[in-house]
């Protein structure tokens, strides 16, 4: 069974197109520049040379036309006809508290999701485009919608409402509602796996630490805490995003700096977090060369990330009666030796200790504790695409 997995951004459209029987990707793509002069599409088949194609691309059924024509295309397709694709997953960003899991997308889900605009008014706009453009071109293929929102609908009131007046819960739908769901369960999953545990029974620490960053307290399976909050602005520092600070920062700059709301948004969002301490760059990579050369902004940018997720991690160890694994993920999480050992040596007086030798993987499962550890620490390459295709599976097999 092949599921095509489309992950619509405003102007770009990710895909793969992955055998789940096998677990083997079968093509890739990316469609840039959507409705913006020039546009253009990646795609490679898997075990073939990548094209590009560079062409006016004016909307996202414009975008999905040429995924489709690619991925089917005598020459450089993977598949013969459309026929062999049995369902398409779609990630979408925020089910609100409509979906606690992944679902088949009708009517009703398609209104769910227009409901959730006002909370997602970035992310879920063009995640419902894709599913419209997908639902024209392919109308009798099922579709399944999986949510980034959905793991951590497990999280009890007690992490989810925020300490202002309970009517803005009621009114305004104002909770912990946390991201990168769909990674933090691939990880889940994968490390009741490698500690050979039922996933019910696994207490872990996930850290989704890339470009965004997101920590989340795994009891017995399921989702307890989650950095992220009503947005995915909350929590360590990020790239460009502010994660956690004093919400009087926000009013007192707007009045200082007579800024209107969506100008402090945009400070929040992308002038801030490693980028606004650093002021030389969001990538972890240039931090980490630029604080080898002696640069005190680039160094301070790291301290405080690693600081702030160890700040995290402290936190859930505390509020988890035992810990199996903490597990590293994502870019920065998955790559960066230099990260994992800061943070860990900040916990030391938890026990935590890891492999130098071991630490120095790159993208690669790998069990990087040292073997008199309080804890194991795993790296886990997520696979947000995998997650996503075996759900849809799941859903229409
Ligand atoms: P993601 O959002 O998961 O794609 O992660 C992207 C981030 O991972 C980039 O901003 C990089 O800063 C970071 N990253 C990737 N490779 C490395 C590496 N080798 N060392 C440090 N950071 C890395």
């Amino acid at each position: 069974m092949n599921i095509l997995v489309i992950n619509c951004g405003s102007s770009s459209l990710k895909y793969r197109l992955i055998d789940i029987e096998k677990e083997h990707r079968l093509a890739k793509g990316l469609v840039e520049r959507i409705g913006i002069e020039g546009s253009r599409i990646k795609h490679e088949t898997t075990g073939k040379e990548e094209i590009k194609i560079e062409e006016p691309i004016e909307d996202h059924t414009k975008a999905l036309e040429l995924v489709l024509e690619s991925i089917v295309h005598p020459e450089y397709g993977a598949v013969k006809s459309l026929d062999e694709i049995q369902a398409v997953g779609h990630r979408v960003v925020h089910g609100g508290e409509a979906f606690a899991d992944s679902v088949i997308i009708d009517d009703d889900v398609m209104q769910a999701l227009r409901d959730n605009i006002e909370i997602a008014p970035l992310h879920n706009p063009p995640n419902i485009m894709g599913i419209e453009a997908c639902k024209k071109l392919m109308p009798d293929t099922k579709m399944v919608g999986v949510f980034d929102t959905a793991f951590h609908q497990t999280i009890p009131p007690v992490n989810y409402i925020y300490p202002i007046p309970y009517k803005y819960y009621e009114e305004h739908k104002i909770r912990v509602y946390g991201f990168h769901g769909t990674s933090h369960k691939y990880v889940t999953l994968r490390a009741a796996e490698l500690l050979n545990k039922p996933v019910d029974e696994v207490n872990l620490i996930t850290c989704h630490l890339g470009n965004g960053s997101s920590i989340t307290a795994v009891k017995g399976g399921k989702s307890f805490d989650t950095s992220m909050g009503f947005t995915p602005l909350a929590g360590p520092l990020m790239g460009t995003r502010c994660g956690d600070i004093d919400p009087a920062i926000v009013t007192y700059l707007m009045d200082k700096e007579n800024l209107t709301t969506s100008e402090i948004n945009n400070i929040l969002n992308k002038d801030s977090g490693a980028l606004g301490v650093s002021g030389i760059s969001s990538d972890f990579r240039d931090l980490e060369n630029a604080a080898t050369d002696g640069d005190e902004r680039a160094q301070l940018a790291l301290d405080i990330f690693e600081r702030r997720v160890a700040k995290y991690i402290a936190s859930y160890y505390g509020q988890l009666d035992h810990v199996d694994a903490i597990v590293f993920t994502a870019g920065v999480g998955e790559n960066s030796e230099w990260n994992r050992r800061s943070i860990i040596e900040i916990l030391g007086s938890l026990g935590l200790k890891i492999d130098h030798e071991k630490n120095k993987v790159r993208a690669k499962e790998e069990l990087i504790s040292a073997e008199d550890s309080s804890v194991k620490i795993f790296v886990i390459p997520t696979n947000e695409e995998l997650m996503i295709a075996k759900e849809t599976y799941e859903l229409t097999k």
